[in-house]
């Protein structure tokens, strides 16, 4: 692409470093500038519209133009556009929204603590596991088991407990007393004739034999995010976690629910724990808890973790940890505004009516030559592309075949997002059924494409 000279596409060269992008193509292709939002519709700059097959970043669940959060936003910024919560200051939209959080959760929970990202949110709680074990006088129970594939953040800390191998080369992560137990992907990992239930066992099984090789009282929590959206939309097989919550138990192992993608409806109940019968002692949160439109986080902790929080601070002093936006009263306004429209408009009842067209759209393209495998649950789906249907033999990953069906589903009018071989699709849960069958058309046009491309 040749880019005029101090376009906005010269400047951004010349002056941005981009998050996950390959800094060398980038120079050499520049960006696509996004200009405005629409529904669940993005331009950019030429005017060209396309869906945002991924809700952005898995975040904008009510699109991209809700004036009840903008008009949220402005009353809070007109009424106190900042305050901390450092020394026990509080804020009126912070205490609400930490209320409404804790009526939601799945499981009984005490208290909030605000962040501003899922990785922060994750950094928490892995101080907190560590904090909660030396309050308690288990000082050696600190080694976090993680799964591969996992994702569940940058951050020095979050990124170790990520699963991926490009979040870790040559970052030099992950850090020590991190580990990764398997990935509950069956179409992958599943053995030829195995069955659902017996892949379950098996990854609980593997679990059990990390945790007693590594030693019991060395294993402080264990971290799921209840569906693997990052990780190429990895839906647990049946029986799956009520096997790896035994072994928990079993252990006295924390449980953390990474609910940053699954939380406030994504797969057809307010939170991805509640679809899989999980029961955390702290759950993660982000993304739509503002539709994406302030950066906020939020991590949920039960009694038993904040009764050692309170042990500490009686014994050692202040709760040394905190972030100058936690609880930024212009994000938990709008975090606020977010929860009451789910709430009015029963946000978890409509994906639950949409849910059955975007899973049968999805698994339609089961069908596709070049479609391996086609799942999902609620609105979040991904088709993973192979060479051979019946052997699974994936391309030659420089092919970049996922890479390639996203650009031309641009063409085609959607946004999605390629993550290894997989295409990805998670749009604003407000969509409707007919706009369901527009992104599907337009997926459907960019794997014909990419098929005739192969040959
Ligand atoms: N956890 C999960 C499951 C995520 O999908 C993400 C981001 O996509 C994160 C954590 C990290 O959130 P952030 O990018 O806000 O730090």
């Amino acid at each position: 692409m040749t880019m005029r000279p101090n376009s906005i596409e010269a400047r951004d060269v010349a002056s941005v470093l981009h998050p996950y992008t390959n800094a060398a193509a980038h120079r050499a292709e520049g960006p696509m500038v996004i200009a405005k939002g629409d529904g669940i519709y993005v331009f950019d700059t030429d005017g060209n519209r396309y869906i945002e097959g991924l809700g952005g970043l898995f975040c904008a669940s009510l699109g991209f133009s809700e004036e009840r959060l903008v008009e949220a936003a402005t009353r809070q910024l007109r009424t106190l556009p900042f305050y901390h919560t450092f020394g026990g200051k509080a804020n009126e939209p912070g205490v609400e929204l930490a209320e409404r959080l804790l009526a939601l959760a799945p499981v009984p929970m005490s208290k909030v603590f605000f962040a501003n990202s899922g990785s922060e949110a994750n950094d928490t709680a892995m101080k907190l596991v560590w904090y909660y074990h030396n309050a308690i006088g288990k000082p050696k129970k600190k080694k976090i088991i993680s799964r591969q594939r996992a994702y569940h953040g940058v951050t020095i800390a979050s990124a170790s407990l990520t699963g991926l191998p490009n979040n870790h080369r040559d970052f030099d992560l992950p850090i020590a007393g991190v580990l990764h137990t398997d990935c509950p992907g069956f179409y992958r990992y599943g053995l030829p004739g195995e069955t659902e239930e017996a892949f379950a066992t098996r990854c609980a099984e593997s679990l059990e034999q990390l945790i007693v090789c590594e030693g019991p009282d060395t294993v402080g929590a264990f971290f799921a995010e209840p569906l693997m959206a990052s990780g190429g939309c990895i839906v647990p097989p049946p029986t799956y976690y009520e096997k790896i919550q035994a072994v928990l138990r079993r252990y006295d192992i924390l449980l953390i629910a990474d609910e940053v993608i699954c939380g406030f409806g994504r797969l057809g109940t307010m939170f991805g724990s509640d679809s899989f019968g999980l029961e955390p002692d702290m759950m993660s949160m982000a993304k739509q808890l503002s539709a994406g439109y302030q950066p906020i986080s939020a991590l949920m902790i039960n009694e038993k973790v904040y009764n050692a929080v309170v042990k500490e601070s009686a014994e050692i002093g202040t709760f040394g940890h905190g972030f100058t936006y936690s609880g930024h009263p212009v994000a938990c306004a709008v975090a606020l505004e977010t929860l009451k429209i789910y709430e009015e408009r029963d946000i978890v009842g409509h994906v639950r009516s949409v849910m059955p067209r975007f899973q049968s759209r999805l698994s339609a393209l089961g069908d596709h030559p070049l479609v391996g495998e086609a799942r999902g649950r609620g609105l979040i789906g991904t088709l993973e592309l192979v060479r051979d249907k019946a052997s699974k033999e994936p391309f030659d990953a420089a092919l970049g075949i996922a890479a390639h069906a996203g650009k031309r589903a641009q063409v085609h009018g959607v946004i999605t997002r390629a993550l290894g071989d997989t295409v990805n699709l998670c749009p604003p849960l407000a969509i409707t059924e007919a706009e369901i069958d527009d992104l599907f058309d337009c997926i459907t046009r960019a794997l014909d494409d990419t098929h005739e491309w192969i040959g």
